[in-house]
C-alpha cells in the first residue's frame, strides 16, 4: 500500500455480504484499509452481496436490516459516501448481467476445487447445496471487474475468489479483446486472518465474533471466554500458539505496537492478563467509532439515501462497462 504513489491512478473495489454486523476480523483484515486508501484519494466502491445471503434464509428474511447495519458500520468506520460509492449488487442490472459471459469463461470443475466455496459449504448449514452458491466467486468477479477494480483489500480466505477474477478478466482480454479488463490484486492487512473467540477464522456466521457495535462489556464477556492455552508465559508464535498470537495482534493493531511489544509488556502473568490488555485496547479502540455508529443509527432515513445515491453512481459504471463488453464480444 505504501507503493501507492498516484492514488488517483488506482480503483477499490471490496464488499461484504450482509450476514451481520460487522465485526474485529472485517475491520483488521479489509475496513480499515478501505477507509485509509479512501482518506488518500483512490477512488472507492464498496459492494453489499445482497444475492450472496439467498442461501443464508435466515438472514435473507430481514434483508433490509442487515443492509442497513452493514451501512452503518461503513460510516462508523470512516467510509465516506461523498467520495465512496456504498452500493447493493442486486441493484445493478448491468453488473449482474456479466456473470452469463463470464460463467461461460470457467469450467465447473474450477468452481468445485475452490476451497473458498468448500469452506462456505461447509459452514453454510443448508442441508443441499444450491447452484448460486457455486457461482460465488464469479459473481464476485462480476463485482470487481464491473468498475474495473485494480485493487481489492480482502482477508486471507478471499484469495483463492480473487485468482479466479484474475482469472476471468485474463481469459476475457485474450478470448475478446485486450485491455478491457484489468487483472486485480489482493490487498492483504496486517491482520489477513483474525481468529474468533473459538480458535477459527472470526465471522459474522459462525457465533465467534465481537462486533464493532458490540457494547463495552459484552467484549469483556466474549474476550474472557476466548479459547487460549494453558503456558502462562505469553509470547508471539502464530503457528505453534495461534489463539494466543490472535490475540496478541488484535491488541497490537489496537495500541498501534507491535504483537511482540505487547507479549512482552505481559511476560508470564498469563492468559487472563492478556486477555485483560485484550480488552481494554479493544474498548478504547472503538469507542470513536461505536459513538459514530451510534449517532448514524438514529437515522434510518439517512441510510437509504446513501444507498440510493451508491446504486445510481453504481448503475452508470455497469451500464458503461456492459456496453464495452457487448462492443468487445459483437453482441448480442
Ligand atoms: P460470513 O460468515 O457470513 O461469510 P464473514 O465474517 O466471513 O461472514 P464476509 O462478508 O464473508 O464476512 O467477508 C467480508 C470481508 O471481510 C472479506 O474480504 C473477508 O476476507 C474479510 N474477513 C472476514 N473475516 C475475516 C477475518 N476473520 N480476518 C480477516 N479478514 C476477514
Ligand atoms: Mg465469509
Amino acid at each position: 500500500m505504501d507503493t501507492i504513489t498516484d492514488p488517483t491512478r488506482h480503483r477499490i473495489l471490496t464488499g461484504d455480504r450482509p450476514t451481520g454486523r460487522l465485526h474485529l476480523g472485517h475491520y483488521f483484515g479489509t475496513l480499515q484499509n478501505r477507509v485509509r486508501l479512501q482518506d488518500i484519494g483512490v477512488e472507492l466502491y464498496v459492494v453489499i452481496a445482497d444475492y450472496q445471503v439467498l442461501t443464508d434464509r435466515d438472514v435473507a428474511d430481514d434483508l433490509t436490516g442487515h443492509v442497513e447495519e452493514l451501512v452503518l458500520d461503513y460510516l462508523a468506520a470512516g467510509v465516506d459516501p461523498a467520495r465512496a460509492t456504498i452500493f447493493t449488487h442486486s441493484a445493478v442490472p448491468a453488473l449482474n448481467q456479466l456473470l452469463l459471459p463470464f460463467l461461460s469463461l470457467v469450467s465447473v470443475a474450477e468452481l468445485s476445487r475452490n476451497p473458498t466455496v468448500k469452506d462456505e459449504i461447509a459452514h453454510s448449514r443448508q442441508s443441499a447445496v444450491s447452484g448460486l452458491m457455486f457461482t460465488y466467486p464469479v459473481h464476485q468477479a462480476a463485482d470487481i471487474l464491473f468498475c474495473k477494480a485494480d485493487l481489492v483489500p480482502v482477508g486471507q480466505d478471499q484469495l483463492p475468489h480473487l485468482e479466479l477474477t484474475r482469472t476471468i478478466a485474463r481469459r476475457f482480454n485474450d478470448r475478446y479483446g485486450a485491455g478491457v479488463f484489468p487483472e486485480p490484486e489482493a490487498l492483504l492487512s496486517k491482520a489477513p486472518l483474525l481468529l474468533g473467540t473459538d480458535g477459527t477464522k472470526m465471522s459474522k456466521s459462525r457465533g465467534n465474533a465481537i462486533t464493532l457495535a458490540a457494547g463495552a462489556d459484552e467484549t469483556a464477556r466474549l474476550i474472557k471466554r476466548a479459547k487460549t492455552d494453558t503456558d502462562r508465559h505469553i509470547g508471539y508464535d502464530p503457528v505453534g500458539r495461534p489463539e494466543v498470537s490472535s490475540l496478541l495482534l488484535l491488541a497490537a493493531l489496537c495500541l498501534d505496537r507491535t504483537p511482540s511489544q505487547v507479549a512482552h509488556s505481559i511476560g508470564a502473568a498469563g492468559s487472563a492478563a492478556l486477555k485483560k490488555v485484550v480488552t481494554e485496547a479493544v474498548n478504547e479502540y472503538l469507542a470513536p467509532i461505536r459513538a459514530r455508529r451510534a449517532e448514524y443509527a438514529r437515522d434510518r432515513a439517512y441510510l437509504r439515501t446513501v444507498l440510493r445515491e451508491g446504486n445510481e453512481r453504481a448503475r452508470a459504471v455497469a451500464d458503461t462497462t456492459l456496453a464495452e463488453v457487448r462492443a468487445a464480444m459483437n453482441s448480442l
